[in-house]
């Protein structure tokens, strides 16, 4: 890992350790609250990523600026540089004109097979909104994670868009409609 990584309030931590105190909030304030509480941590943690983030581009993509990044050229550096800080093996994907997917089939937070109950990483779903919103130059953004290792997905994929589409896609998928119609796809 690059030490320029380690900037701006981003420090190493055990993957397990995010797991423990899902698990821990979980058991004392209730599983609902307790998710709430962690994704809360994960929020105010991507905006010190971004800062990181900011610092490590010019050292990989010889770029400034973020806002210089086109879209072409923006999923292997987001592949990079969260391989490089350990979350995974980490790819993107536009999803019509309104979705972007984040997926990964390594995902840190996600320990395989261990949920029934749907997707676990809510650390994550809290950092990556908050990351992605600071690429969008503060136009809020959300992540909704739809698949994930812990429930025995292949891979844990993690829908970024406007608070609107994610909850036009919770919508649809209450319904049992193509999630996708709702993203323009
Ligand atoms: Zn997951």
């Amino acid at each position: 890992m690059s030490s320029v990584l380690c900037q701006h309030g981003v420090v190493g931590i055990g993957a397990a350790s995010i797991r423990t105190l899902r698990a821990a909030l979980g058991q004392d304030l209730g599983e609902d609250v307790g998710a709430t509480r962690v994704q809360e941590m994960g929020f105010a943690a991507g905006a010190e990523v971004y800062q990181s983030f900011c610092a490590w581009l010019p050292s990989h993509a010889d770029l400034r600026d973020p806002a210089d990044l086109s879209a072409d050229a923006l999923p292997e550096v987001l592949s990079a540089f969260f391989g490089a800080l350990g979350w995974g093996t980490v790819s993107t994907e536009r999803v019509g004109e309104r979705g972007l997917v984040v997926a990964s089939p390594d995902w840190a937070e996600s320990a395989p097979g261990t949920s029934g109950e749907g997707p676990a990483c809510v650390f994550s779903t809290g950092l990556l909104a908050s990351f992605f919103t600071s690429l969008a130059h503060g136009s809020a953004l959300a992540a909704m994670e739809i698949e994930c290792r812990a429930q025995g997905d292949a891979r844990c994929r993690f829908l970024i868009g406007s608070p609107a589409t994610l909850a036009a896609v919770y919508d649809a998928a209450s319904r049992g409609a193509d999630y996708r119609t709702a993203l323009g796809a």
